[in-house]
C-alpha cells in the first residue's frame, strides 16, 4: 500500500474502506487503520512550494484529528460529537510557514479524501511555464485546466481538453512540415484524427508511430467516450504531448542559442573593423 500515493497524489473524493490489511517486516499480516497509517506516516516528500516557487523537500507533521463536539440549534443542549477529520499537514524545507496540507473524513468505514491545499492546480501550473515558448496563453491554460482536471478523476473532461492540445501539436507539425502538393488547412481540419496523423506522419517523432493504436480513441466523439477508457489512454496522450512539447522547447532554446551566437559574433567583428 503506498500511503504517500494516496495522502498526495489521490484525486478529491477518493474512497477507500479504513480497515487494511498490512504486513509487517517479518511478514506477518495484521489489520490496521488507514487514517492511523496517514495521521503517523513519517516520510519526507519532494514537492513544488508555492512560497518558493520551486521543488522543495517537505517533511510530514504527525496528523491533527478535529472529533470536537458541537452544539447545533435544532439539537438543543445536547452537544453532538462530531465523525473525526483528519489533517496531514508537510512543512517546507526552506521554511516552516511554507505548508501543504490534505484533509480526509472518516465517514463511518470508509475514509474519504476531502480537501488539498494549496491545489494541484497552483503545483502543476509552474511545470508549464518552461512551454511558454512554444505554446501560446490559451494552450497553457488548457494543459494546465486538463492536468486540475484530471487530479479531480474526471478523466473524459481532462481527456477531451489534452485532445484539443494533442490535436493544436498535429496542426503545427502540419503547417511547419514540407509537404509536396500540400492540402489547405481547411482540409487538413476536415480529417479524421488517424488520417491526419498519417499525412503528417513523417515529421513526427517515432513515439507517436509507435503508439497508433490510441488515435482511434482520440477520434471518438464525446458520447461514444468511456471513463475507464480515457482513463487506461491519458498517460499515453500525456507521455506524446508533453515528449513533442519538451522536443520543441528544445529545439527553440537551440534557435535562440543561435541567434545569440551570431549577434555576438556580428558585435566582435563590427569591433575589429
Ligand atoms: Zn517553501
Amino acid at each position: 500500500m503506498d500511503i504517500k500515493q494516496i495522502i498526495v497524489d489521490s484525486p478529491l473524493y477518493t474512497k477507500w474502506n479504513n480497515k487494511v490489511e498490512v504486513e509487517d517486516e517479518n511478514g506477518i499480516w495484521s489489520e490496521t487503520d488507514l487514517n492511523y497509517l496517514i495521521s503517523s506516516f513519517k516520510d519526507r516528500i519532494e514537492h513544488y512550494c508555492t512560497e518558493c516557487e520551486a521543488k522543495r523537500i517537505f517533511a510530514p507533521d504527525s496528523g491533527i484529528y478535529d472529533t470536537s463536539s458541537v452544539r447545533n440549534s435544532h439539537y438543543g443542549q445536547q452537544a453532538i460529537r462530531n465523525k473525526p477529520s483528519l489533517f496531514k499537514t508537510f512543512r517546507c524545507s526552506a521554511n516552516p510557514k511554507h505548508q501543504i496540507l490534505f484533509g480526509f473524513y472518516l465517514d463511518d468505514s470508509q475514509l474519504v479524501k476531502i480537501s488539498e491545499y494549496p491545489s494541484k492546480y497552483d503545483t502543476v501550473i509552474e511545470n508549464f511555464n518552461k512551454y511558454k515558448k512554444v505554446l501560446d496563453n490559451i494552450q497553457l491554460k488548457e494543459l494546465a485546466k486538463a492536468s486540475q482536471l484530471e487530479s479531480y478523476g474526471y478523466a473524459i473532461a481532462s481527456f477531451l481538453y489534452y485532445r484539443r492540445i494533442f490535436e493544436g501539436i498535429i496542426l503545427k507539425n502540419f503547417n511547419e512540415s514540407d509537404i509536396a502538393e500540400k492540402i489547405s488547412e481547411e482540409e487538413f481540419r476536415k480529417l479524421r484524427m488517424e488520417d491526419k496523423l498519417n499525412y503528417v506522419k513523417e515529421f513526427l517523432p517515432d513515439y507517436f508511430n509507435d503508439n497508433s493504436h490510441i488515435y482511434s480513441t482520440l477520434s471518438k466523439g464525446v458520447h461514444e467516450l468511456e471513463e475507464n477508457e480515457c482513463q487506461e489512454y491519458l498517460p499515453i496522450v500525456k507521455a506524446i504531448i508533453f515528449f513533442s512539447l519538451d522536443e520543441a522547447v528544445d529545439k527553440r532554446n537551440k534557435e535562440l542559442r543561435k541567434l545569440e551566437f551570431a549577434k555576438k559574433l556580428n558585435d566582435i567583428n563590427s569591433k575589429i573593423k
